[in-house]
């Protein structure tokens, strides 16, 4: 079956196709992409809203932000009237309020108008609050006296990293103050001999990478955000993305944090020790709360080497069970050099294809895998990717692939799927749901969906990160419909949990998913939950209305 194989190689990508394949169609997808990367200049305002950071460390970094296709600022309606949401009785800011952060920082107070519209909207256009003040602190103490003045004066605040969160957890429901790490981005210590990087909140990830990558390491997280997230933000929503498979979640490679607590007192667990069993880990109550429970101030995280060999795999599969197996396949035969296996499936592309202009590369499929291989010796993982690919064609799991080992080119094929999120902001409101399931079940629920809903959704469309067992099922429609939503929740929610499953794999539950945490946890955890943030937080100024229900339902 080999023999039927044609491996064509341009430089630095090859691809894999049945000889039926026509010869010109990779080139020409090539160069279509090349000049794709061009296309979407950010304009002006839209760079203020995205490169809303200082250099962290090294001025020279060229920053990838996110692209501006879904962010021109239509109004969005507002949180509170959309979901009919009771403001607290906080207090509302005062002048003498302003004079206070004024004096505290000097130019870090915002209060125009036009310049707070950007924070105070997320970045799916679907939540939006009233903030009056943006307050942007540049020090752990600055932080802390902003919240010990704010817990005296009962004022809510919301956290705020790069405002890419995905479940309007990072924006204010009503006039809560906005604390934007954005000036909080100095790179603290990195040490080459551990890894171990110690920076604070407000760097931006793919800031920090770059840097690492002049050391010959790399961050242990990268997401298609990286552009405009921040390390705290990563941190305080415990974000999965691309490379969890390889280097795991950031309960592991985080070590330490700082951390100011509601009340202003400074938390400082800032180790950098890989062994630590000194009484609880309290570090862990900060990663993945979302702001709840203390502004995390600074971080120290543990880094791997730069691997030497990077190698892609973007491959067509006829059906879901061939991506399954590809997977089992591909764990068997790729094993230690395996670092990411996503999936999408063909509505994806087609999105992609029609609101970004990118082009498939392979001949059309139900479903598309990408498969990165992460090594220190290219010869070697290049034969172990040859006899892969091989083996997935002649047993039929796989119909077309191409493969990419230089950068610019691993980039280009990296787009399809880091860009469905972009293509889809494109394609009208969106709903969006991060599930995690048993992986034989995790396209059902897609399939279900689509039956469930017919004409009623624009599209109904899954990929993620299958590697790790994460759906991302997203529905569009022209706008926002209180009717197609409540087709959707808690029926999707019920789905999930049916299978054990949960109901936010990485994305966290933020504003719009806290009234369904108990699809996912038990009453007695969520009451602990309810505890802590009493405890840590008990007049509940940090970004209240999210994460937990008020009382256990
Ligand atoms: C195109 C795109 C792709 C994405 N891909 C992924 C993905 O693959 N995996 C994934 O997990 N997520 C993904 N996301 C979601 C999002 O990028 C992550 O949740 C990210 O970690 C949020 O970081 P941020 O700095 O933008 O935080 P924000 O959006 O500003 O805030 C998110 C939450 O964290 C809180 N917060 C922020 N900073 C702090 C702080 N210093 N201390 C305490 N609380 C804080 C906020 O109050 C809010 O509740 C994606 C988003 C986009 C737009």
């Amino acid at each position: 079956m080999a023999a039927s194989i044609v491996v064509r190689r341009y430089q630095g990508w090859h691809h894999w196709t049945p000889l039926k394949l026509q010869t010109g169609y990779l080139r020409e997808a090539f160069n279509i992409q090349m000049g794709s990367a061009a296309m979407y200049p950010l304009k002006k305002k839209e760079t203020k809203l995205l490169r809303r950071q200082l250099p962290c460390g090294n001025s020279h970094v060229t920053k990838r932000t996110l692209h501006a296709t879904p962010l021109c600022f239509q109004e969005v309606m507002l949180t509170s009237e959309r979901y009919e949401v009771q403001r607290l009785p906080f207090a509302h800011v005062s002048d003498r309020d302003l004079s206070f952060f004024e004096c505290l920082m000097p130019g870090g107070v915002i209060t125009d108008e036009d310049e707070l519209k950007p924070f105070n909207v997320d970045w799916l256009k679907t939540v939006r609050g009233y903030s009056k003040v943006l307050l942007k602190p540049r020090t752990t103490v600055e932080v802390s006296e902003v919240l010990r003045y704010c817990n005296e004066r009962n004022l809510a605040v919301n956290p705020q990293g790069g405002n890419t969160g995905l479940v309007g957890g990072s924006v204010p429901v009503f006039d809560e103050i906005i604390l934007s790490t954005a000036l909080m981005n100095k790179i603290i210590s990195f040490d080459s001999v551990s890894g171990i990087l110690v920076c604070q909140a407000g760097c931006i990830l793919e800031n920090l990478n770059h840097y690492l990558e002049q050391q010959d390491f790399i961050m242990p997280l990268d997401l298609a955000a990286k552009g405009s997230c921040h390390i705290g933000g990563n941190v305080a929503t415990n974000a999965g993305g691309l490379r969890l498979l390889r280097y795991g979640s950031l309960r592991g490679t985080v070590l330490g944090l700082e951390a100011v607590l509601a009340d202003g007192s400074i938390l400082n667990c800032l180790a950098s020790l890989r062994k630590d069993n000194t009484g609880y880990d309290l570090k862990q109550l900060f990663i993945g709360s979302e702001g709840t429970l203390g502004i995390v101030t600074a971080v120290s995280i543990l880094c791997p080497q730069k691997p030497k060999a990077v190698n892609l795999a973007f491959l067509g599969c006829p059906s879901f069970s061939q991506v399954l197996r590809t997977f089992t396949t591909c764990k068997g035969m790729l094993g230690e050099i395996l670092s990411a296996y996503e999936f999408m499936d063909n509505e994806c592309m087609e999105l992609v294809k029609r609101h970004l202009k990118l082009v498939n590369p392979v001949a059309e499929s139900p479903f598309y895998v990408l498969i990165e291989t992460s090594g220190s010796n290219s010869a070697h993982d290049e034969e172990k990717l040859s006899n892969f690919l091989e083996h997935v064609m002649a047993t039929n799991l796989v119909a077309d692939g191409t493969l990419a080992s230089e950068d610019k080119k691993i980039k280009m094929l990296w787009a399809l799927r880091e860009r469905i999120t972009e293509a889809l902001a494109c394609d009208g409101y969106i709903y969006k749901y991060d599930i995690s399931l048993p992986v034989d079940k995790l396209y059902d629920l897609v399939t279900d969906l689509r039956a469930r809903l017919g004409r009623s959704a624009r599209s109904v469309v899954g990929y993620g990160h299958l590697g790790d067992g994460n759906l991302h099922l997203n529905i569009t429609a022209e706008s926002y419909s209180h009717s197609l939503q409540e087709a959707i929740e808690p029926y999707v929610y019920e789905w999930t949990s049916q299978y054990c499953g949960s109901i936010s794999a990485e994305h966290g539950l933020g504003f719009k998913k806290k009234h369904y945490i108990h699809y996912s946890k038990p009453r007695e955890a969520i009451l602990l939950m309810q505890q802590f943030k009493a405890m840590l937080d008990p007049k509940g100024i940090l970004n209240p209305y999210k994460t937990l229900p008020v009382k256990a339902e």
